[in-house]
């Protein structure tokens, strides 16, 4: 990253963060000592990461997690006169997203189960799958959580969601809540990096479907 020619600029993401940006290079030179694999296979070895890349993007044990808190959540706060956990409309879209993710968790360890009997460094165009899917349910459970928070996702309080009580203020409903809308609008990206759902699905055509 010294090297000469390289710049960095920042891009804010939607929900305020400073964690992406833009590096240029501008006639940088790159020494043979750097040289990675064999020449002119680069992007042999770009596909083989992006593979990887795609398949660490399904973040199963992620979403695991932020389901359980739902669940968690959504036994303590209300809707009307009852937890939200015993609304009929929430239980189902809860039941799918786990739902999803079971199925998820299963193909990611067909993939992985794969790994032994595939030519080594080939990706899997499978990854594609994981990484739509996996995305997918991602930003469910960011929409699930703003079901459960409801009107207190409104307020927009950045130093609350950077973590609770780093305002001088009193949060503005739950401790909890400031972060789920910055959260649900962070994760709109998770479709996009890694390469984009589209163009996953411009793969799978091609490399599994063959068409
Ligand atoms: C938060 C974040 C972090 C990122 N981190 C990195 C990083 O660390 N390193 C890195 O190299 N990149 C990174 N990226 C860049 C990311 O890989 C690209 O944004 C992504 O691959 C999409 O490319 P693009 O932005 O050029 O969109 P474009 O290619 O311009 O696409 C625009 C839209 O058109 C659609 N589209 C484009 N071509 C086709 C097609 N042939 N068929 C169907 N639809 C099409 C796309 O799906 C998309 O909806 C990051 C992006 C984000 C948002």
């Amino acid at each position: 990253m010294k090297t000469p020619g390289i710049t960095v600029m920042t891009i804010q993401t939607i929900d305020g963060g400073v964690e992406v940006n833009e590096v240029f290079f501008d006639d940088v030179r790159v020494p043979v000592a750097n040289l990675v694999g064999e020449e002119n296979k680069g992007w042999n070895y770009a596909k083989f990461l992006l593979g990887n890349e795609r398949t660490n993007i399904a973040r199963v044990g992620v979403s695991k997690e932020r389901l359980r808190r739902i669940r968690e959540l959504a036994s303590i706060e209300r809707l009307g006169d009852e937890p939200m956990i015993r609304n009929p409309r929430f239980r189902e879209k809860l039941a799918a997203a786990e739902i999803e993710l079971k199925a998820l968790e299963m193909t990611q360890m067909r993939v992985i189960a794969s790994e032994r009997t595939r030519e080594k460094g080939k990706p899997d165009p499978a990854s594609s799958v994981l990484k739509i899917k996996g995305s997918e349910i991602q930003q469910m459970t960011t929409e699930l959580l703003l079901d459960v928070v409801g009107p207190y996702a409104l307020p927009y309080s950045p130093e609350e969601a950077d973590g609770p009580h780093l305002s001088n203020e009193p949060p503005i409903g739950p401790d909890w809540a400031a972060s789920v809308a910055p959260t649900y609008f962070n994760w709109r990206k998770v479709s996009i990096y890694g390469g984009s759902n589209e163009i996953q699905r411009n793969i799978i055509a091609k490399a599994i479907l063959g068409l």
